[in-house]
C-alpha cells in the first residue's frame, strides 16, 4: 500500500468514527484510540505535506484564523418563514394550501421540529464541502466556511458527486450550553440567552479554533440545489442521511389530513421535545411534494408551502426570594431576581435576570411575591408577572441602591455628559466611580480573554487580588508587575509567578484588534474591532486621533451605524481611556493590524477605491467586483485614496474630499473599463 492509500485509508476510518460519534451519537472506539489515529494520521501529513487539503480532519480545528470577513451571494434567496400560533391559524394556512393546488387530490405534509439555532447553508461540490455561509439578509450572507469545518458533526466529504446546497440549523445541545455559559460567567461574560444567539454568535467569530472549543452541531433540514434527485421532502431528508449529513429525521407525515391531525402532530412533537438533547421552539409544517411546492410558490417574504408553528413558552410559579445586584464591566448595575428553586422545561432554576430596575418598577416587583418565570428562548429564565392577589403584605419593595454594592460609591441613572462621557446617556444604573474594584476587576478579565489579549495564566483569584492590593489599577498595569510583586501574593509560588510574567509578556505581540476588542467599547465586538485596528493600523496612530478624525475614520468603515460611531467617538474622547491608551502605546503592548487578504493581482491591485453615489449595481456587487480585481475598498475619501467611482447624486462633500486628497474621480462606465483591464 502506498503511503496515499494508508492516508486516505485512516481519512476514511477517522470520518466514520467522527460521523458514528457526532451523528449517530454511538462511539465506536475510545477517545484515546481516536487520538491514537489522529496522531498517525497528523505524521502523515508532517511527512508529505502535498497530502493536506482544507478537508483533512486534521484541518477541522481551524488551524488558520480567519481574516476579515466575506460575503456570499445566496443562489436561491434564505426564505424566513409565516408563523401561526394557534389551531386556527394552522386552518387557515391548510385553505390556502388548498385553494392554491385545485387539481390535486392528495396533499402530504411533513410536520417537524423547528430547531432553534441559527440558519446556514453548505455547498458540497464533488463531494467535498467548499463553502457554508449564514443567512444574512436572506440574499446575502456571510462566509463561514472555515468555522463550520471545525463542526464535526458535518462531514467534510460526502459519496454524492454532484452539487448539491443544503439548509440547515446550526445549534448546541442544551448541556453544551449550559458548559459554555457557565464558562462564560465564570468569566465575566454575559451568558447566551438562548442557544440561537449562541449559534450565531459562535459561527461569526474570527478565531475558528475557539469556534471549533464550543462543539456546535449541524441538522439540515432542507436540500435546495441537488432537490430534483427527488420528488419530496422526505425522501430528501432520507436521502441526506443516507449521504452521513445530519439530519432531525423526526418527521411526522400527515396525508390529506385536517387542522386537527395535523395539531395532533404538532402535540406529539411538543411533548416529546424536552427529550431531544436540543431545544426545538415550534414545528415546521411543510407540503411534501416538490411538484406541489412549486405551485404554491412564493410571497415576497415566505414560502407559501410551509409555516412555523410556535409552541407557547413553559411558565412556572416561584416565590422570589431576594433581588441581589450584579456590577458588571462598566459600571452597570443589574438586579438579578433569587428564586426559591422550581422545575421549569426540564431545569431547576433558583436565579432569574430582572434586566434593569425599569422592568423591577414596571413589574412592580417585591421581595417576597409569588412571581411567574418563563424561559426566554428556553434558557435563561425571566420573571415574566407577579401574583399580586398572593400578596400578605408583608412583601417589600424593591429600590436600586444609591450606592455601589460593591464599592459604596454614588450610582447615577441618568448620567450627565461631563461624568462619564464615553458611556452615553443610556439610562441604566451606574456605579461611575472609576476606581471600583467590581467593575476593574470584569475590565481584566475580559482584556485577558481569550478572544482579547488571551492571557490564560491569568485566573479569576489571581485578578481579585491584584485588584484588592492595588497592584492593578487598569490594564496597562498589567506590562508593569514584576515577578517579585506577584510572588508576593498568597497562594502564589515564585514558578507560577514567572508563568503569569510571561503570559503577559507574551500577550504584547496580540494585534491591535484584539487589544481594542479587550477594551470593551460598547457596541464593538471583534469584528468592529479588528476593522477598527485596521482603519487606525497601529495604537500609535490611534492614540492621535482626534474628536473629528475618529468620526472621519470611523465613520468610513464598513458597516458601522451611527451608534458604533458615536459609542466609539465617546470611548476614545474619554480623558481617562486616551490616558490608558497613551500609557499601553508607550508600553509597547500591541502589534499593528494584519490587513485582510485581497487579491495581489489584478487591474486595480494596489488602489484605495470609494464609491458612492447612485449605480446601475448593487453598491455590495461593486464593492465585490473592486476587491475581486485587487483593489481596497473604503466608505470614505480619505488620504490615500486613488479613485473615487461618482454615481448619479455623488454629493458635493465627496467630490471636495476627492480634490483635497488628490483622488481620481471616474464614473461607472470608467470603473468598468478598469476592471476589464483596459487602461485609461
Ligand atoms: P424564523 O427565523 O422565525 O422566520 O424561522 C425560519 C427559520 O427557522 C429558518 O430560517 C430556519 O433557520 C429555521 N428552522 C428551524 N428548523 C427548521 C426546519 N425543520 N425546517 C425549516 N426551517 C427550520
Ligand atoms: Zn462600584
Amino acid at each position: 500500500m502506498t503511503h496515499r492509500d494508508r492516508y486516505a485509508q485512516l481519512v476514511r476510518e477517522i470520518e466514520a468514527h467522527n460521523y458514528r460519534y457526532y451523528v449517530l451519537d454511538d462511539a465506536s472506539i475510545s477517545d484515546a484510540e481516536f487520538d491514537a489515529k489522529m496522531r498517525q494520521l497528523r505524521e502523515l501529513e508532517q511527512a508529505d505535506p502535498s497530502l493536506i487539503t482544507p478537508n483533512s480532519p486534521t484541518q477541522r480545528v481551524g488551524s488558520t484564523p480567519r481574516t476579515g470577513t466575506t460575503r456570499v451571494r445566496h443562489e436561491v434567496r434564505m426564505f424566513s418563514l409565516d408563523n401561526a400560533y394557534s389551531a386556527d391559524d394552522v386552518g387557515e394556512f391548510l385553505r390556502r394550501v388548498h385553494s392554491g393546488l385545485p387539481g390535486e387530490s392528495v396533499v402530504r405534509l411533513s410536520i417537524e421540529p423547528k430547531l432553534d439555532g441559527g440558519s446556514l447553508e453548505v455547498i458540497y461540490e464533488n463531494g467535498e464541502l467548499t463553502s457554508a455561509s449564514t443567512r444574512g439578509d436572506g440574499e446575502v450572507g456571510e462566509d463561514v466556511t472555515e468555522n463550520v469545518r471545525t463542526i464535526r458533526s458535518v462531514p467534510l466529504r460526502i459519496p454524492h458527486t454532484g452539487k448539491i446546497t443544503l439548509r440547515g440549523e446550526v445549534l448546541l445541545r442544551r448541556a453544551d450550553l449550559e458548559t459554555l455559559n457557565e464558562m462564560r460567567i465564570r468569566e465575566g461574560d454575559e451568558p447566551f440567552a438562548n442557544p440561537r444567539n449562541a449559534a450565531a454568535g459562535s459561527l461569526r467569530m474570527l478565531d475558528a479554533r475557539e469556534v471549533s472549543r464550543r462543539r456546535l452541531r449541524i441538522m439540515f433540514y432542507q436540500l435546495v440545489e441537488g432537490a430534483t434527485l427527488h420528488d419530496s421532502h422526505s425522501a430528501s431528508l432520507k436521502w441526506m442521511a443516507e449521504q452521513g449529513l445530519p439530519t432531525h429525521r423526526l418527521e411526522r407525515i400527515v396525508e390529506n389530513g385536517d387542522a386537527v391531525a395535523v395539531m395532533a402532530a404538532i402535540t406529539d412533537l411538543d411533548h416529546a421535545r424536552h427529550s431531544y438533547p436540543y431545544e426545538t421552539d415550534g414545528a415546521v409544517i411543510k407540503v411534501d411534494r416538490y411538484k406541489q411546492q412549486e405551485l404554491l410558490g412564493f410571497t415576497s417574504k415566505f414560502p407559501r408551502w410551509a409555516v412555523a408553528y410556535k409552541f407557547a413558552a413553559e411558565r412556572a410559579k416561584t416565590r422570589l426570594t431576594d433581588i441581589q445586584i450584579q456590577v458588571g464591566r462598566t459600571g452597570a448595575l443589574t438586579p438579578v431576581a433569587i428564586l426559591e428553586p422550581v422545575e421549569l422545561a426540564g431545569t431547576v432554576v433558583s436565579r432569574a435576570s430582572l434586566h434593569n430596575s425599569d422592568i423591577v418598577a414596571s413589574l412592580d416587583v417585591r421581595i417576597g411575591d409569588i412571581v411567574a418565570i418563563e424561559k426566554a428562548g428556553e434558557i435563561i429564565p425571566q420573571v415574566v408577572a407577579v401574583d399580586v392577589d398572593a400578596r400578605t403584605g408583608r412583601e417589600k419593595p424593591f429600590k436600586m441602591p444609591d450606592a455601589c454594592p460593591e464599592c459604596g460609591g454614588p450610582v447615577t441613572t441618568k448620567l450627565r455628559d461631563a461624568e462619564r462621557p464615553d458611556l452615553g446617556n443610556e439610562a441604566t444604573a451606574r456605579c461611575i466611580n472609576r476606581s471600583c474594584p467590581a467593575q476593574i476587576k470584569a475590565q481584566i478579565h475580559y482584556f485577558s480573554r481569550r478572544f482579547a489579549m488571551d492571557i490564560s495564566d491569568l485566573g479569576l483569584v489571581l485578578v481579585d487580588q491584584l485588584v484588592e492590593s492595588k497592584l492593578v489599577r487598569d490594564v496597562a498595569d498589567l506590562y508593569t508587575l514584576t515577578r517579585d510583586q506577584i510572588a508576593s501574593l498568597e497562594r502564589m509560588g515564585e514558578k507560577s509567578a514567572q508563568n503569569v510574567i510571561d503570559a503577559i509578556a507574551k500577550s504584547r505581540s496580540r494585534s491591535l484588534g484584539r487589544l481594542i476588542c479587550g477594551l470593551g467599547i460598547p457596541q464593538i465586538g471583534q469584528v468592529a474591532a479588528k476593522q477598527l485596528a485596521e482603519a487606525a493600523e497601529t495604537l500609535d496612530k490611534l492614540v492621535t486621533w482626534q474628536e473629528s478624525e475618529t468620526r472621519e475614520q470611523v465613520g468610513g468603515i464598513f458597516g458601522f451605524g451611527p451608534k458604533m460611531v458615536d459609542s466609539v467617538a465617546q470611548f476614545l474622547g474619554d480623558p481617562t481611556h486616551h490616558e490608558l491608551l497613551k500609557k499601553l502605546a508607550k508600553l509597547s503592548v500591541s502589534t499593528p493590524e494584519p490587513r485582510a487578504e485581497v487579491a495581489t493581482t489584478g487591474p486595480l491591485s494596489g488602489m484605495s477605491v470609494c464609491v458612492t453615489g447612485v449605480l446601475s449595481k448593487k453598491r455590495e456587487d461593486v464593492h465585490a467586483e473592486i476587491r475581486a480585481a485587487g483593489g481596497l475598498v473604503h466608505e470614505s475619501v480619505k488620504k490615500g485614496t486613488t479613485l473615487l467611482v461618482a454615481g448619479e447624486k455623488t454629493g458635493k462633500t465627496k467630490l471636495d474630499q476627492a480634490a483635497k486628497f488628490g483622488a481620481r474621480v471616474i464614473d461607472e462606465k470608467e470603473l468598468e473599463k478598469l476592471l476589464s483591464g483596459e487602461n485609461s
